[in-house]
């Protein structure tokens, strides 16, 4: 984390760029639009057709959005009026691929936490969870990876994420288990060491029985 900067009215700031932490933008578009040319004519269609002629480009273009975070600035922020309860953003929607059949899967997710010396706004927890999301994951290690990174740069007294999506490779073919979703859990700090602190935080995600 950097040090802290001056902000234009003189209070203190962190700011955190987030290029350090994952480099994106690296998806070769030319490249991914032969491969799926290439997809294509394995699977027995024929690429040439009219009816598939813009589907390379396109399909190329779906991934390289999907797969590509909009870069944002963390600012965190003095915690000035020592407000120390949980902080919580639920109802998240939240969409990833995964990295196994490079298929959708989405749901909803829930990320709070009990701020230290500093907050965040909420809607760069929104952020946190897009950042990586948009990548090629599995459920569990996307649900790690926003609480790992909150408890990093936030420096909180407990975080706790919360996901629950729907798979497409488990809907729509396979088991073909539609409807049915995964929960995945991870919690840092207080809200995993603390009994009161995580039946707090469970109940506020409607999950009080856990
Ligand atoms: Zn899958």
């Amino acid at each position: 984390m950097s040090a802290p900067q001056p902000l234009p009215d003189g209070g203190p700031l962190t700011r955190t760029p987030l290029r350090v932490l994952r480099d994106h933008g690296s998806v070769d578009l030319a490249g991914a639009e032969r491969a799926v040319s290439d997809l294509l004519r394995a699977l027995g269609r024929d690429p040439g057709s009219p009816h598939l002629a813009e589907t390379p480009r396109r399909v190329a273009a779906a991934y390289a959005e999907l797969l590509t975070a909009p870069p944002f600035d963390l600012t965190t922020f003095p915690n000035d009026e020592g407000y120390n309860e949980l902080v919580l953003a639920s109802d998240i929607p939240v969409q990833s691929l995964c990295e196994h059949h490079l298929l959708p899967f989405s749901g909803r997710a829930t990320i709070g936490y009990l701020p230290g010396d500093r907050i965040l706004g909420l809607s760069k927890l929104v952020r946190v969870l897009d950042l990586f999301a948009r990548d090629l994951q599995v459920q569990e290690r996307l649900t790690q990876q926003v609480a790992d990174w909150l408890q990093e740069n936030l420096e909180p007294r407990g975080v706790g994420v919360v996901i629950e999506a729907e798979h497409q490779c488990m809907s729509l073919r396979g088991v073909r288990a539609r409807g049915s979703r995964t929960t995945t859990s991870a919690l840092h700090g207080l809200l995993r060491e603390d009994a009161r602190s995580r039946q707090e935080f469970f109940a506020l995600t409607g999950r009080g029985g856990r």
